[in-house]
């Protein structure tokens, strides 16, 4: 039988929606959904509770590092060395030094050859920053999601405060900059577009309207075939 499945790739800036869209996208398509930032999450979450300082402290610990994912609920989970970690990597402090641990070209390394294992045999989308530029360059689909600053620290404050947590919005608002400065300024695989991927800029879209988009885009791709 012939696999018609596709690997799509969804990149963008932190905080623009992806993993909802990753997510409403996979089950729509009937595809695996890998979301990345949670793996990048989960070594930072190690890191922290470590107190590993440098990064060849980092990169030591990394073969000592097993990530992968399990499903509670219906939802996916990231796990590491077996435990669900999903309850304590979503917060401020996890997700910058996600973003710090991950300008170390080992730890990209390690987890670019995980992730494109799970791309095998194909029928997945996957979310993250290098997606479409690094993991997957021949990717069938390739999207690169946006939405202005402002928007994104609001949705960002709005899931803090959902959690319990007690945000100031100008914190939220400096820590999106800050965090798309380094995506977009380090030296390993920065974030950027890749030049086939199409660019859906959602700051004054609701996220049905955006999902129309998106499911026409991969209609469009996939001829209608799945
Ligand atoms: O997407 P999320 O905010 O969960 O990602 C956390 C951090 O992990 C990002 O700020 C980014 O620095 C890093 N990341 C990455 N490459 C990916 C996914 C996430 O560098 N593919």
């Amino acid at each position: 039988m012939v696999n018609d499945k596709i690997i799509i790739a969804i990149d963008g800036y932190s905080s623009c929606g992806k993993s909802t869209i990753a997510k409403a996208l996979a089950r729509y398509a009937g595809y695996t959904y890998v979301d990345t930032g949670a793996m990048y999450r989960a070594i930072a979450l190690y890191t922290l509770r470590h107190s590993l300082q440098n990064d060849e402290d980092v990169i030591n610990a990394l073969p000592l590092l097993e990530i992968g994912f399990t499903h509670v609920d219906g939802a996916q989970h990231v796990t590491l060395n077996g435990e669900d970690v999903e309850p304590y990597i979503r917060t401020l402090e996890v997700g910058n030094a996600a973003s710090r641990i991950s300008q170390i070209k080992e730890v990209r390394a390690f987890l670019v050859a995980q992730q494109q294992q799970m791309g095998v045999a194909k029928g997945i989308v996957m979310d993250g920053r290098d997606i479409g530029t690094v993991v997957f360059p021949h990717a069938e689909l390739k999207l690169f999601l946006t939405a202005r600053p402002e928007v994104r620290a609001q949705r960002r404050f709005d899931e803090l405060v959902a959690k319990g947590e007690k945000p100031v919005y100008a914190e939220v608002l400096a820590d999106v900059n800050d965090r798309d400065y380094r995506d977009t300024h380090r030296a390993e695989s920065p974030l950027r577009q890749a030049e086939d991927a199409i660019v859906v800029d959602n700051s004054d879209l609701t996220p049905d309207q955006q999902m129309q988009v998106i499911i026409g885009l991969f209609e469009e791709k996939t001829n209608g075939k799945q």
